[in-house]
Protein backbone atom coordinates (compact mmCIF):
# COMPACT_ATOMS: atom_id res chain seq x y z
CA UNK A 1 0.00 0.00 0.00
CA UNK A 2 1.44 3.44 -0.84
CA UNK A 3 2.04 5.64 1.51
CA UNK A 4 2.07 9.47 1.84
CA UNK A 5 3.50 12.16 4.36
CA UNK A 6 1.68 14.39 5.52
CA UNK A 7 1.90 17.34 8.08
CA UNK A 8 0.80 17.12 11.80
CA UNK A 9 0.92 18.81 14.83
CA UNK A 10 1.11 16.70 17.86
CA UNK A 11 3.32 15.74 21.06
CA UNK A 12 5.74 13.06 21.44
CA UNK A 13 5.06 12.97 25.29
CA UNK A 14 2.85 13.59 28.24
CA UNK A 15 5.08 17.07 29.39
CA UNK A 16 6.00 18.15 25.53
CA UNK A 17 4.38 20.78 23.79
CA UNK A 18 2.62 20.10 20.81
CA UNK A 19 4.80 20.56 17.58
CA UNK A 20 4.85 20.63 13.48
CA UNK A 21 5.42 17.09 13.13
CA UNK A 22 5.34 14.31 9.63
CA UNK A 23 2.52 11.58 9.77
CA UNK A 24 1.46 8.65 7.39
CA UNK A 25 -1.61 8.46 5.81
CA UNK A 26 -2.69 5.10 3.40
CA UNK A 27 -3.07 6.04 0.12
CA UNK A 28 -6.86 5.65 -1.09
CA UNK A 29 -8.35 2.45 -1.09
CA UNK A 30 -11.97 1.67 -2.88
CA UNK A 31 -14.36 2.94 0.22
CA UNK A 32 -12.23 5.70 1.31
CA UNK A 33 -12.92 9.31 1.15
CA UNK A 34 -9.66 11.28 1.15
CA UNK A 35 -10.36 14.74 2.87
CA UNK A 36 -8.47 18.32 3.42
CA UNK A 37 -9.20 19.09 6.76
CA UNK A 38 -10.49 22.63 6.89
CA UNK A 39 -11.36 23.11 10.77
CA UNK A 40 -11.27 21.24 13.55
CA UNK A 41 -12.50 21.50 17.21
CA UNK A 42 -10.56 21.22 21.08
CA UNK A 43 -11.99 18.91 22.96
CA UNK A 44 -11.27 17.85 26.25
CA UNK A 45 -10.15 14.79 25.27
CA UNK A 46 -7.52 15.97 23.20
CA UNK A 47 -5.40 17.12 26.10
CA UNK A 48 -6.22 13.92 28.36
CA UNK A 49 -4.82 11.95 25.50
CA UNK A 50 -2.00 14.41 24.81
CA UNK A 51 -1.00 14.17 28.32
CA UNK A 52 -1.81 10.81 29.28
CA UNK A 53 -4.39 11.15 31.55
CA UNK A 54 -6.05 8.27 30.68
CA UNK A 55 -2.91 6.11 30.16
CA UNK A 56 -2.35 4.01 27.02
CA UNK A 57 -1.42 7.20 24.95
CA UNK A 58 0.35 5.99 22.47
CA UNK A 59 3.41 8.78 21.12
CA UNK A 60 3.75 10.38 18.80
CA UNK A 61 -0.10 11.78 19.46
CA UNK A 62 -2.22 13.41 16.93
CA UNK A 63 -5.20 14.52 18.58
CA UNK A 64 -7.90 16.18 16.87
CA UNK A 65 -11.80 14.37 16.69
CA UNK A 66 -13.88 17.04 15.46
CA UNK A 67 -13.35 17.29 12.02
CA UNK A 68 -14.95 19.69 8.90
CA UNK A 69 -13.28 19.11 5.42
CA UNK A 70 -13.60 19.55 2.01
CA UNK A 71 -13.69 15.90 -0.30
CA UNK A 72 -10.37 15.68 -2.46
CA UNK A 73 -10.80 12.41 -4.09
CA UNK A 74 -12.76 9.45 -3.25
CA UNK A 75 -12.14 5.61 -3.96
CA UNK A 76 -13.96 3.88 -6.85
CA UNK A 77 -16.59 2.35 -4.71
CA UNK A 78 -17.19 5.11 -2.95
CA UNK A 79 -21.13 6.14 -3.40
CA UNK A 80 -21.98 8.53 -0.13
CA UNK A 81 -20.08 11.65 -1.32
CA UNK A 82 -18.09 13.52 -4.05
CA UNK A 83 -15.00 15.31 -4.75
CA UNK A 84 -15.85 19.16 -3.64
CA UNK A 85 -18.46 18.19 -0.82
CA UNK A 86 -18.65 19.54 2.53
CA UNK A 87 -17.72 16.06 4.76
CA UNK A 88 -16.48 15.47 8.43
CA UNK A 89 -15.05 12.91 10.96
CA UNK A 90 -16.04 12.86 14.54
CA UNK A 91 -14.33 10.47 16.71
CA UNK A 92 -14.51 6.89 15.29
CA UNK A 93 -13.34 5.82 11.87
CA UNK A 94 -13.62 2.17 12.35
CA UNK A 95 -15.03 -0.57 13.83
CA UNK A 96 -15.54 -4.63 13.46
CA UNK A 97 -18.98 -3.94 11.44
CA UNK A 98 -20.40 -7.75 12.59
CA UNK A 99 -20.60 -7.65 15.97
CA UNK A 100 -24.05 -7.35 17.79
CA UNK A 101 -23.24 -3.32 18.24
CA UNK A 102 -21.86 -3.13 15.11
CA UNK A 103 -25.27 -4.18 13.29
CA UNK A 104 -27.42 -2.14 15.53
CA UNK A 105 -25.65 0.96 14.24
CA UNK A 106 -23.89 1.16 17.75
CA UNK A 107 -20.28 1.58 16.44
CA UNK A 108 -19.41 3.08 19.48
CA UNK A 109 -19.69 0.01 21.62
CA UNK A 110 -18.14 -2.42 19.18
CA UNK A 111 -17.65 -5.43 20.80
CA UNK A 112 -14.30 -5.94 19.09
CA UNK A 113 -13.46 -2.38 20.24
CA UNK A 114 -14.06 0.74 17.54
CA UNK A 115 -11.10 2.25 15.92
CA UNK A 116 -10.79 5.86 17.26
CA UNK A 117 -9.76 9.34 15.07
CA UNK A 118 -6.56 9.49 17.51
CA UNK A 119 -4.75 6.71 19.26
CA UNK A 120 -6.68 4.00 18.13
CA UNK A 121 -4.94 0.62 16.19
CA UNK A 122 -4.81 1.59 12.18
CA UNK A 123 -5.76 -1.23 10.46
CA UNK A 124 -3.79 -0.41 7.53
CA UNK A 125 -0.65 0.87 8.50
CA UNK A 126 -0.72 -1.14 11.39
CA UNK A 127 0.41 1.89 13.84
CA UNK A 128 -1.45 4.68 16.02
CA UNK A 129 -4.23 6.10 14.20
CA UNK A 130 -3.94 10.61 13.99
CA UNK A 131 -6.54 12.72 14.08
CA UNK A 132 -7.09 15.95 12.69
CA UNK A 133 -4.65 18.72 13.77
CA UNK A 134 -3.31 17.37 10.85
CA UNK A 135 -3.72 18.99 6.58
CA UNK A 136 -5.84 15.38 5.42
CA UNK A 137 -7.39 12.46 6.55
CA UNK A 138 -8.22 9.47 4.69
CA UNK A 139 -11.29 7.38 6.30
CA UNK A 140 -13.99 4.81 5.04
CA UNK A 141 -16.93 6.35 3.85
CA UNK A 142 -19.11 4.38 6.70
CA UNK A 143 -17.41 6.71 8.93
CA UNK A 144 -18.06 9.95 6.97
CA UNK A 145 -20.93 12.45 7.77
CA UNK A 146 -22.36 15.23 5.82
CA UNK A 147 -22.67 18.43 7.06
CA UNK A 148 -25.75 20.47 6.29
CA UNK A 149 -25.03 23.24 3.73
CA UNK A 150 -26.99 25.79 6.26
CA UNK A 151 -24.10 25.41 8.99
CA UNK A 152 -21.15 27.37 9.18
CA UNK A 153 -18.39 24.56 8.84
CA UNK A 154 -16.32 25.90 11.51
CA UNK A 155 -18.83 25.98 14.32
CA UNK A 156 -20.14 22.69 12.97
CA UNK A 157 -16.75 20.76 13.91
CA UNK A 158 -17.41 20.40 17.63
CA UNK A 159 -21.24 18.44 16.71
CA UNK A 160 -18.62 15.67 15.53
CA UNK A 161 -17.84 15.04 19.32
CA UNK A 162 -19.47 17.50 22.14
CA UNK A 163 -22.60 17.62 20.36
CA UNK A 164 -23.21 13.89 19.67
CA UNK A 165 -22.03 12.99 22.76
CA UNK A 166 -24.26 14.78 24.49
CA UNK A 167 -26.89 14.08 22.00
CA UNK A 168 -26.60 9.96 21.95
CA UNK A 169 -27.74 10.05 25.86
CA UNK A 170 -30.85 12.90 25.41
CA UNK A 171 -32.20 10.62 22.68
CA UNK A 172 -31.83 7.98 24.94
CA UNK A 173 -33.19 8.79 27.59
CA UNK A 174 -36.11 10.35 25.67
CA UNK A 175 -35.58 14.17 26.53
CA UNK A 176 -38.12 15.86 25.17
CA UNK A 177 -41.16 17.91 25.67
CA UNK A 178 -42.32 17.55 29.65
CA UNK A 179 -39.07 16.49 30.74
CA UNK A 180 -36.41 18.46 33.32
CA UNK A 181 -32.78 17.68 32.23
CA UNK A 182 -30.07 19.24 33.87
CA UNK A 183 -26.21 19.94 32.58
CA UNK A 184 -23.51 19.75 35.12
CA UNK A 185 -20.96 21.66 33.60
CA UNK A 186 -20.89 24.56 30.94
CA UNK A 187 -18.05 23.92 28.74
CA UNK A 188 -17.99 22.50 25.15
CA UNK A 189 -20.01 19.43 25.89
CA UNK A 190 -22.31 21.10 28.68
CA UNK A 191 -23.14 24.30 26.33
CA UNK A 192 -24.30 21.67 23.17
CA UNK A 193 -26.65 19.56 25.99
CA UNK A 194 -27.69 22.61 26.64
CA UNK A 195 -28.93 23.70 23.03
CA UNK A 196 -29.91 20.45 21.92
CA UNK A 197 -31.80 19.73 25.12
CA UNK A 198 -34.30 23.14 24.99
CA UNK A 199 -34.19 22.47 20.79
CA UNK A 200 -35.80 18.67 21.57
CA UNK A 201 -38.26 20.98 23.91
CA UNK A 202 -36.96 19.97 27.14
CA UNK A 203 -37.32 22.41 30.60
CA UNK A 204 -33.07 22.99 31.08
CA UNK A 205 -31.45 23.55 34.07
CA UNK A 206 -27.31 24.16 34.33
CA UNK A 207 -25.33 23.08 37.10
CA UNK A 208 -21.79 25.28 37.53
CA UNK A 209 -19.46 26.18 40.00
CA UNK A 210 -18.73 29.39 37.88
CA UNK A 211 -21.44 32.17 38.80
CA UNK A 212 -19.58 34.37 35.86
CA UNK A 213 -21.30 31.86 33.40
CA UNK A 214 -24.91 32.31 34.79
CA UNK A 215 -25.92 34.58 31.65
CA UNK A 216 -24.14 32.69 29.11
CA UNK A 217 -25.99 29.61 29.93
CA UNK A 218 -29.66 31.48 29.60
CA UNK A 219 -28.27 33.39 26.58
CA UNK A 220 -27.94 29.87 25.13
CA UNK A 221 -31.62 28.05 26.38
CA UNK A 222 -31.16 27.34 29.91
CA UNK A 223 -34.65 28.10 32.19
CA UNK A 224 -32.67 27.45 35.32
CA UNK A 225 -29.44 28.25 36.89
CA UNK A 226 -27.69 26.00 39.60
CA UNK A 227 -24.58 27.34 41.35
CA UNK A 228 -23.47 23.77 42.32
CA UNK A 229 -21.04 24.64 45.35
CA UNK A 230 -24.39 26.46 47.19
CA UNK A 231 -25.89 24.52 49.54
CA UNK A 232 -29.44 26.14 49.70
CA UNK A 233 -29.83 25.87 45.96
CA UNK A 234 -28.68 22.59 45.95
CA UNK A 235 -31.26 21.50 48.43
CA UNK A 236 -33.92 23.60 46.73
CA UNK A 237 -33.58 21.26 43.56
CA UNK A 238 -34.03 17.93 45.63
CA UNK A 239 -36.29 15.18 43.38
CA UNK A 240 -36.45 17.82 40.62
CA UNK A 241 -34.59 16.23 37.50
CA UNK A 242 -35.34 13.37 35.41
CA UNK A 243 -32.04 13.11 33.63
CA UNK A 244 -28.80 14.77 34.13
CA UNK A 245 -25.84 14.85 31.90
CA UNK A 246 -22.56 15.23 33.74
CA UNK A 247 -19.84 16.75 31.85
CA UNK A 248 -17.36 17.59 34.75
CA UNK A 249 -13.62 15.85 33.18
CA UNK A 250 -12.29 15.18 36.70
CA UNK A 251 -13.48 12.92 39.90
CA UNK A 252 -16.09 15.13 41.87
CA UNK A 253 -18.72 13.97 44.20
CA UNK A 254 -21.82 13.10 42.35
CA UNK A 255 -23.79 12.71 45.25
CA UNK A 256 -25.28 16.04 45.95
CA UNK A 257 -26.32 15.55 41.99
CA UNK A 258 -27.92 12.19 42.70
CA UNK A 259 -30.22 14.32 45.10
CA UNK A 260 -31.90 16.33 42.26
CA UNK A 261 -32.89 12.97 40.79
CA UNK A 262 -36.51 12.56 40.65
CA UNK A 263 -38.21 9.25 41.50
CA UNK A 264 -36.46 6.67 38.12
CA UNK A 265 -34.27 9.53 37.47
CA UNK A 266 -31.06 9.07 35.99
CA UNK A 267 -27.61 10.60 35.92
CA UNK A 268 -25.58 9.95 33.15
CA UNK A 269 -21.50 10.43 33.33
CA UNK A 270 -19.85 11.45 30.15
CA UNK A 271 -16.98 13.35 31.67
CA UNK A 272 -15.12 11.72 34.20
CA UNK A 273 -13.37 8.27 33.45
CA UNK A 274 -12.13 6.08 36.44
CA UNK A 275 -13.18 5.65 40.20
CA UNK A 276 -15.94 8.31 41.76
CA UNK A 277 -14.58 9.55 45.11
CA UNK A 278 -15.70 10.13 47.70
CA UNK A 279 -18.08 7.01 47.79
CA UNK A 280 -21.39 6.50 46.05
CA UNK A 281 -24.38 6.63 48.58
CA UNK A 282 -26.77 4.10 47.57
CA UNK A 283 -29.32 4.80 49.90
CA UNK A 284 -31.44 7.35 47.35
CA UNK A 285 -30.63 5.23 44.59
CA UNK A 286 -32.44 2.35 46.07
CA UNK A 287 -35.32 4.52 47.92
CA UNK A 288 -35.61 6.55 44.63
CA UNK A 289 -35.09 4.01 41.87
CA UNK A 290 -32.40 6.04 40.67
CA UNK A 291 -29.65 5.24 38.38
CA UNK A 292 -26.63 6.22 37.37
CA UNK A 293 -25.21 5.59 34.15
CA UNK A 294 -22.58 6.23 31.65
CA UNK A 295 -22.76 7.06 27.65
CA UNK A 296 -19.93 7.42 25.07
CA UNK A 297 -20.31 9.32 21.71
CA UNK A 298 -22.91 8.32 19.27
CA UNK A 299 -23.06 5.80 16.36
CA UNK A 300 -22.43 7.17 12.96
CA UNK A 301 -26.66 7.27 12.08
CA UNK A 302 -26.99 8.58 14.78
CA UNK A 303 -24.22 10.79 14.10
CA UNK A 304 -25.95 12.12 11.21
CA UNK A 305 -29.22 12.47 12.93
CA UNK A 306 -28.15 14.47 14.99
CA UNK A 307 -25.95 16.87 12.51
CA UNK A 308 -29.38 17.04 10.35
CA UNK A 309 -31.34 17.94 13.17
CA UNK A 310 -28.97 21.16 13.82
CA UNK A 311 -29.21 21.80 10.61
CA UNK A 312 -33.14 21.73 10.61
CA UNK A 313 -32.58 23.80 14.19
CA UNK A 314 -29.86 25.99 12.95
CA UNK A 315 -27.65 24.61 16.20
CA UNK A 316 -23.86 25.07 15.74
CA UNK A 317 -21.12 25.43 18.94
CA UNK A 318 -20.28 29.06 20.21
CA UNK A 319 -16.66 28.83 19.46
CA UNK A 320 -12.94 30.98 19.32
CA UNK A 321 -11.05 30.37 16.15
CA UNK A 322 -7.25 29.71 16.52
CA UNK A 323 -4.67 29.23 15.33
CA UNK A 324 -2.81 25.59 15.03
CA UNK A 325 0.17 27.33 16.73
CA UNK A 326 -1.85 28.45 19.49
CA UNK A 327 -2.83 24.85 20.44
CA UNK A 328 -0.79 24.83 23.66
CA UNK A 329 -1.81 28.14 25.14
CA UNK A 330 -5.56 26.68 24.37
CA UNK A 331 -4.68 23.63 26.46
CA UNK A 332 -3.77 25.89 29.19
CA UNK A 333 -6.81 28.08 29.02
CA UNK A 334 -9.58 24.44 28.91
CA UNK A 335 -8.12 23.81 32.11
CA UNK A 336 -9.22 26.96 33.44
CA UNK A 337 -12.46 27.03 32.09
CA UNK A 338 -11.56 29.93 29.67
CA UNK A 339 -13.33 29.58 26.64
CA UNK A 340 -16.55 30.37 25.12
CA UNK A 341 -17.26 27.86 24.59
CA UNK A 342 -14.83 25.67 22.63
CA UNK A 343 -11.84 26.63 20.43
CA UNK A 344 -11.81 25.19 16.93
CA UNK A 345 -8.78 25.49 14.78
CA UNK A 346 -8.03 27.09 11.64
CA UNK A 347 -6.49 24.59 9.66
CA UNK A 348 -5.16 26.54 6.75
CA UNK A 349 -2.75 28.42 9.50
CA UNK A 350 -0.94 24.66 9.20
CA UNK A 351 -0.55 25.17 5.43
CA UNK A 352 0.70 28.87 6.31
CA UNK A 353 3.83 27.83 7.99
CA UNK A 354 4.61 25.63 5.15
CA UNK A 355 5.10 28.34 3.01
CA UNK A 356 7.13 30.50 5.00
CA UNK A 357 9.37 27.86 6.04
P1 LIG B 1 -14.47 21.49 28.95
O1 LIG B 1 -14.85 22.30 27.76
O2 LIG B 1 -13.17 21.73 29.62
O3 LIG B 1 -15.69 21.63 30.00
C1 LIG B 1 -15.73 20.99 31.23
C2 LIG B 1 -16.58 21.80 32.23
O4 LIG B 1 -16.66 21.07 33.46
C3 LIG B 1 -15.95 23.15 32.61
O5 LIG B 1 -16.31 24.18 31.74
C4 LIG B 1 -16.49 23.37 34.02
O6 LIG B 1 -17.80 23.94 33.97
C5 LIG B 1 -16.60 21.97 34.57
N1 LIG B 1 -15.40 21.60 35.33
C6 LIG B 1 -14.12 21.60 34.91
N2 LIG B 1 -13.28 21.16 35.87
C7 LIG B 1 -14.03 20.86 36.91
C8 LIG B 1 -13.75 20.37 38.20
N3 LIG B 1 -12.50 20.07 38.58
N4 LIG B 1 -14.78 20.19 39.03
C9 LIG B 1 -16.03 20.50 38.65
N5 LIG B 1 -16.36 20.99 37.43
C10 LIG B 1 -15.37 21.15 36.57
O7 LIG B 1 -14.46 19.94 28.57
P2 LIG B 1 -15.33 19.16 27.43
O8 LIG B 1 -14.59 19.18 26.15
O9 LIG B 1 -16.73 19.60 27.52
O10 LIG B 1 -15.19 17.66 27.97
C11 LIG B 1 -15.71 17.29 29.23
C12 LIG B 1 -15.29 15.88 29.57
O11 LIG B 1 -15.99 14.96 28.72
C13 LIG B 1 -13.80 15.57 29.34
O12 LIG B 1 -13.34 14.75 30.39
C14 LIG B 1 -13.76 14.80 28.04
O13 LIG B 1 -12.66 13.94 27.95
C15 LIG B 1 -15.06 14.03 28.17
N6 LIG B 1 -15.62 13.55 26.90
C16 LIG B 1 -16.30 12.38 26.93
C17 LIG B 1 -16.92 11.91 25.79
C18 LIG B 1 -17.72 10.66 25.83
O14 LIG B 1 -17.97 10.10 24.77
N7 LIG B 1 -18.18 10.21 26.98
C19 LIG B 1 -16.80 12.61 24.61
C20 LIG B 1 -16.12 13.83 24.61
C21 LIG B 1 -15.54 14.29 25.77
P3 LIG B 1 -18.33 24.97 35.10
O15 LIG B 1 -17.31 26.06 35.19
O16 LIG B 1 -19.64 25.41 34.54
O17 LIG B 1 -18.49 24.21 36.38
ZN1 LIG C 1 -14.11 14.65 22.11
ZN1 LIG D 1 -18.29 -4.34 16.15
Amino acid sequence: MEIKKIKAFGTVSPTASLTEMQIERRSIQPNDIEIEILFCGVCHSDLHTARNDWGGTIYPAVPGHEIVGVVKNVGNKVTKLKAGDLAAVGCLVDSCRTCNSCKQDLEQYCLNGFTGTYNGKDKYLGSQTFGGYSEKIIVDEHFVLKVPSNLDPAAAAPLLCAGITTWSPLRHWKAGKGTKVAVVGLGGLGHMAIKLAKALGAEVTLFSRSPEKKQDAFDLGAHNVIISNDEGQMKAAKGKFDLIIDTVPYVHDVNPYISTLSISGTLVLVGYLGGLEPILNTVPMILGRKALAGSVIGGIAETQEMLDFCGKHNIVSEIEIINMQDINTAYERMLKSDVKYRFVIDMASLKKQETKS
